[in-house]
């Protein structure tokens, strides 16, 4: 049976949600008690018992639901989803209808006024990740939504309901249709990337990089040298190649870079023995590198927010600074450093903070040449400014 549950919002945060927020928080609502399930309905009032907002209650790392409409009288039924899907397939119609790039973000979580949810496409399969128990509850309605407005060849999900988004493991993550190839070879800008749908909590590239790895290609990378840390799949050191750098190297802890990297070139028709590729954890191989004296042109990094391994723990907000002094030291003078991070805790102006920092503290200069958010399909709202998490910097090394 449909039913909804009010909850009254705590005098303070009420002008939050009044404009606009749409993350519903713990310690906003008095009343928590009242809500047995995930999933459940709420409709958020004031404390003269005024309608503000409707949401549903989901636990995610950011918080204890979403909001899904100001609309008292809307019902969160099929009709609400399949309007949401439509107006984010919309909005992507120019993704659609290029050739040239295959792969792209459907639907971007509150971006789209659809927190815990995003949908991705991949050559004419969907992937979906759901990122609490919450929506989840909502997958039958949701997947239907989906299918009455794409033509799909196949769907996949993800589900990373824990509170630290972790992926539940030994998950059979295909849904319905038909089963997509492993890899399934996907466009972007014209090179190709190897996607699986199907193996494990990561598909093989981040999206999100698109306009980043273009730029490379496009304005930075010929007849140069570059050094691609916390390498993943490679895909920067990809088009890097493709844009006519002189040599990549790729580095990475995981024992899993090394075969995806290689694919990844192979699929490219880059010549693999051109390329270098290195499992070692970045910060040996900086020391390893200054040992012997490497410097490169252009040195890409983007590392995860946090990583544990087993000799150090890494942690972007503590330790940028200190892993751009490493870089700053293996650049060539007129070279380039590509920042990046995706860590919502800080902003633009704390990461350009940073790069000062590292710059100051290594006795060098340098300028800005151009940064980068977001892409157009990764869609933000200036209400969630916590959700544009993407900072990627292009820094020259002036001395
Ligand atoms: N830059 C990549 C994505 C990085 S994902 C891209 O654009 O595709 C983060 C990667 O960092 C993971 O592949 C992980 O294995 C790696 N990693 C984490 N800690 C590391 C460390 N200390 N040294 C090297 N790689 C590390």
């Amino acid at each position: 049976m449909y039913k909804e549950i009010d909850l009254i919002i705590k005098p303070r945060y009420l002008d939050e949600y009044k404009d606009g927020y749409p993350l519903i928080s713990k310690e906003s609502i008095t009343s928590w008690d009242k809500i047995k399930n995930e999933g459940t309905i709420i409709n958020l009032l004031d404390n003269k018992r005024k309608f503000i907002a409707k949401g549903y209650h989901g636990i995610q790392n950011k918080g204890f639901g979403w909001i899904l409409t100001t609309s008292k009288t809307e019902k969160i039924d099929l009709l609400h989803f399949k309007n949401k899907i439509s107006d984010a397939v919309k909005y992507r119609r120019d993704f659609y209808s290029d050739n040239s790039t295959t792969a792209f973000r459907v639907l971007n979580g509150e971006g789209d006024n659809l927190g815990g949810l995003t949908v991705d496409y991949f050559d004419g399969f969907y992937l979906l990740t759901w990122y609490s128990l919450g929506i989840y509850q909502f997958k039958e309605e949701i997947l239907e939504a989906l299918k009455s407005q794409v033509e799909y060849k196949g769907i996949y999900q993800k589900r990373r309901f824990d509170t630290k988004g972790q992926y539940l493991e030994g998950d059979n993550d295909f849904v319905c249709g038909e089963k997509a190839p492993a890899p399934l070879i996907v466009k972007e800008n014209n090179e190709n990337f190897a996607i699986y749908l199907d193996d494990g909590p990561m598909v093989g590239v981040f999206l999100d990089q698109r306009e980043v790895r273009k730029t490379i290609r496009d304005k930075y990378a010929n007849g140069k040298t570059v050094l691609n840390t916390f390498s993943y799949t490679g895909a920067f050191s990809i088009f890097a190649a493709c844009g006519g750098a002189k040599k990549t190297t790729s580095v990475d802890l995981a024992n899993r870079s090394r075969p995806k990297t290689k694919e990844q070139f192979e699929i490219n028709n880059i010549n693999i023995e051109e390329q270098e590729i290195i499992v070692q954890d970045v910060f040996d191989y900086f020391n390893f590198a200054v040992k012997k004296g490497f410097k490169f042109d252009m040195v890409v990094v983007d590392p995860p927010s946090f990583a544990r391994s087993k000799k150090r723990t890494f942690s972007v907000a503590k330790d940028y600074v200190k892993l751009l002094k490493e870089i700053i030291q293996i650049t060539n003078k007129d070279g380039i450093i590509v920042a990046s991070t995706n860590s919502a805790n800080f902003g633009m102006v704390t990461f350009r903070d940073f790069i000062a920092k590292a710059f100051k503290e290594s006795h060098k200069k340098y300028k800005i040449e151009e940064s980068f958010s977001l892409p157009k399909d990764f869609k933000v709202i200036d209400e969630f400014r916590e959700g544009s998490y993407l900072k990627v910097v292009f820094i020259r090394k002036l001395s």
